[in-house]
């Protein structure tokens, strides 16, 4: 434990800065400048830490239109990294996580009716909660069209071809849960986007989330800048670096109360990684990446295998009568996991289970 904490480093601290936008959490005016960024060719910006809230973002933030281009770059690139067999293995993945999350609610006795998932990506995480509640109706939200495609073709589940920074007031009071895995570290604006899960919510509707922890997933480019004095390139898309403590705040402030509330994932925590100044870490930013390179020539590379769904799914039903496997799976899901305070800004993924009450 000691050497663990002493690899935990000091607060990050910058220069304070009169921000070009108001923070997306709480309209503070100014904060800490703690990095320079490119994301891809497409932007120079700056991550901002707001001094009252804690929250990091880009400072200017993307517009629609970057982060569409930046987004399905990134699709390409890293498709292009995965082999199909690794992306069958990553499918099933979501569905186990999936099941295991569903296990999780009936255990406190939540049944789902209408789930609403924002970013479904493939689609096998609601289709294993599903698994688990077969009468819930999925409906998945995303800005993509091919993603919405592939999620009607492959699960029959509901499409919303939208941002969640949108209002729509069709949907309010509609869902039983809500699920954002891996997309609030992506959103433009986190205030619209918690305002509108709210809304969308019926009243002690659950809201289901896992981002990166602010704190770990910043800290490259807070040492690119800090101590090489230089930009680092934001290849991720990743817009919001969450404070554990500060997130917690702001959605108690919006009439959440927390379910469970923790930081997991501590194998990057423990080796120390991102928080020496190791260039390896660092992007390397004299060969920033051509966006319109990778959507025009590389698009056709990709892999547009289609993977079936019982090709998937075979190995999970040969072993889906063995209660024993069930049982043990499900009770490693949270065994496995050291979980920690987010509030202490160690670990590398923060998991959020929330119960709205609506006034
Ligand atoms: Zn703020």
């Amino acid at each position: 434990m000691n050497r663990l904490l002493k690899k935990i480093p000091t607060p990050l601290k910058g220069k304070i800065v009169e921000r070009k936008e108001a923070c997306r959490m709480c309209d503070s005016k100014s904060g800490d400048k703690i990095g320079e960024v490119d994301f891809w060719d497409i932007k120079n910006s700056d991550i901002v830490k707001c001094e009252k809230c804690g929250l990091m973002q880009l400072d200017p933030m993307l517009t629609q239109e970057e982060t569409a281009k930046g987004c399905f770059a990134y699709y390409i690139e890293e498709s292009l990294r995965t082999s199909p067999k690794d992306q069958g293995k990553n499918l099933l993945r979501n569905f186990r996580r999936g099941f295991l999350f569903g296990m999780s609610l009936k255990r406190k006795k939540i049944i789902p009716q209408q789930i609403l998932e924002l970013g479904p990506g493939s689609g096998y995480f609601s289709e294993g909660v599903k698994f688990v509640f077969p009468n819930a109706n999925v409906t998945v939200m995303d800005v993509n069209k091919e993603v919405l495609l592939i999620n009607k073709r492959t699960h029959q589940f509901n499409t919303i071809e939208s941002i969640p920074e949108t209002y729509d007031p069709e949907l309010e009071n509609k869902f039983d849960l809500i699920i954002a895995r891996d997309i609030i570290e992506h959103v433009i604006d986190i205030g619209k986007v918690i305002k509108n899960v709210k809304a969308y919510l019926k009243n002690q509707g659950i809201f289901h989330f896992i981002t990166p922890n602010g704190h770990e997933d910043v800290w490259k480019h807070y040492l690119t800048y800090n101590e090489l004095n230089k930009k680092s390139e934001l290849l991720i898309n990743h817009v919001n670096y969450f404070d554990g403590k500060g997130l917690l705040d702001y959605l108690e402030r919006n009439d959440f109360s927390s379910l469970e509330y923790y930081t997991y994932k501590l194998k990057t925590t423990r080796r120390g990684r991102g928080w020496k100044v190791d260039t390896k870490l660092m992007a390397p930013v004299s060969q920033q990446k051509n966006s319109s390179f990778y959507i025009e020539k590389e698009f056709e590379k990709v892999s547009q295998e289609n993977f079936d769904k019982k090709d998937v799914l075979n190995k999970w039903y040969i072993h889906k009568n063995r209660k024993l496997a069930t049982y043990f799976l499900s009770w490693y899901h949270h065994a496995n996991l050291i979980t920690l305070a987010p509030e202490l800004n160690v670990g590398h993924e923060i998991y959020g289970l929330f119960r709205v009450t609506k006034k």
